[in-house]
This record gives C-alpha cells, sequence and structure tokens, in this order.
C-alpha cells in the first residue's frame, strides 16, 4: 500500500493518538530532556512494507507544536516531503514492527528501568516473581515468572539492531537497552499504553524489593 493511499483520517488519527498519549506521559517526567519516542502504525502491514507515525528529533515533549510528529516507512525513512527528521532510535521501531507486526510502540528512559537493567545485566533479563500486573501482558498462569529481555546500548543505533532481532521474546511485548529504556509494543496505542505502564510498575517494584532484599 502507497503511504498516499491512506486514509487522510486515518493519519490524522494516529497523530491525536500520539498528541495525547506525549501529553500524558510528559506530565508524568517520562521525557526527560528530550529523550524518548512514540510511534503508531498506519495503513495495511507486511514485514517489508508499512508506515508509521514517529516523535521528531530533539523536540521538547512537554510542548504540543505542528512539528512534533512526521510519517516514516519501513526503513525510517519520510513517507511524504519535511524537514522534519525521526528520532535517533526509528530504526528500532522498524524492527519491532518488522518482527511482531504490532500497531503502536512506546519508549520511554525512567531511573527505574535504567536502574534495574543495569541490575541484571549479568543476566540479560530481568526476572519478575508473581507479581499481579503481568496479566496486563495477557500472561494469566497463577505466579507467573517472567523474563524481560536486555541488549546492548550502543550509541551507534544500527548496532543495536541485531540484539533487538535476536532475543525480542514475542510472549513479552518489552524489551530493555541496557541504562538507556524500555521500548513496550502492542496491537493499538491503548495496549501499548497498558504493556508500557505495567513494565514501569514492575520495574519499580523490582528494584525495590531488590533493595528490602539486600538491606536484610
Ligand atoms: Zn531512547
Amino acid at each position: 500500500m502507497k503511504f498516499e493511499t491512506i486514509p487522510l483520517e486515518d493519519k490524522q488519527h494516529a497523530l491525536a493518538q500520539l498528541r495525547e498519549v506525549k501529553g500524558l506521559f510528559a506530565s508524568r517526567g517520562w521525557f526527560a530532556g528530550t529523550s524518548g519516542n512514540l510511534s503508531i502504525r498506519v495503513g495495511d502491514y507486511s514485514p517489508d512494507r508499512f508506515d508509521f507515525a514517529i516523535t521528531a528529533s530533539g523536540k521538547d515533549k512537554s510542548l504540543s507544536t505542528p512539528e512534533d510528529f512526521l510519517f516514516v516507512d519501513q526503513e525510517g525513512k519520510p513517507s511524504e516531503a519535511t524537514r522534519l527528521k525521526p528520532s535517533a532510535e526509528t530504526l528500532i521501531h522498524c524492527e519491532i514492527y518488522r518482527l511482531t507486526g504490532c500497531g503502536a510502540i512506546f519508549h520511554t528512559h525512567t531511573v527505574y528501568n535504567n536502574i534495574v537493567s543495569e541490575l541484571f545485566w549479568e543476566r540479560k533479563s530481568i526476572p519478575v516473581d508473581g507479581v499481579e500486573l503481568i496479566k496486563a501482558f495477557n500472561i494469566w498462569e497463577e505466579e507467573a515468572h517472567i523474563d524481560i529481555p536486555i541488549v546492548s546500548n550502543f550509541a551507534h543505533i544500527p548496532s543495536i539492531v541485531p540484539e533487538v532481532t535476536e532475543r525480542l521474546n514475542p510472549a513479552i511485548p518489552g524489551i530493555m537497552l541496557r541504562k538507556h529504556g524500555i521500548y513496550a509494543w502492542g496491537a493499538n496505542a491503548f495496549e501499548a499504553k497498558r504493556h508500557l505502564e505495567a513494565f514501569e510498575f514492575l520495574f519499580e517494584y523490582v528494584y525495590k524489593w531488590e533493595l528490602l532484599k539486600r538491606r536484610s
């Protein structure tokens, strides 16, 4: 499907949703120093052909301007004429869409997600045991155990992509970049938001639980 054939209202709907989520997450302090990025897919999907709206690079995400978002294709290249640059981490979004076919991806840097990624870096995953909020990921077993994958963080973003390809676990809708931030995704914006909020809750839980254990 060519970008030009995607109905305008579908594109506007994606932008309106991004604006709403951006405002909400900004109010929680989840975009420190212009960090973080958000995207929502539009139009038809096949793993080698799709488009999505994504936050533009280097903008203050607590503000709302006409330059906050642009549309890019499966290679992270702008889908239409624009002076805006996509977020530097767009290639990670491209790879997650390609691997999962999801509808939205939200990425935040927080102190809790950074600390727990370092705490468990040696085992390359963050373990979570039996916490109720694991159900937010549609995992319903009692006392479920999950491992949230952690991958290396490189300044050169294309070098991160192969590890995402290798480590992404379809049962866990998120992947953590070491001392950087979480990428969470879902079938749509509502689900991606639920997943991201659940991850952040679990990271805070794990951090505090580790602190208590280490004290005693
Ligand atoms: Zn980031």
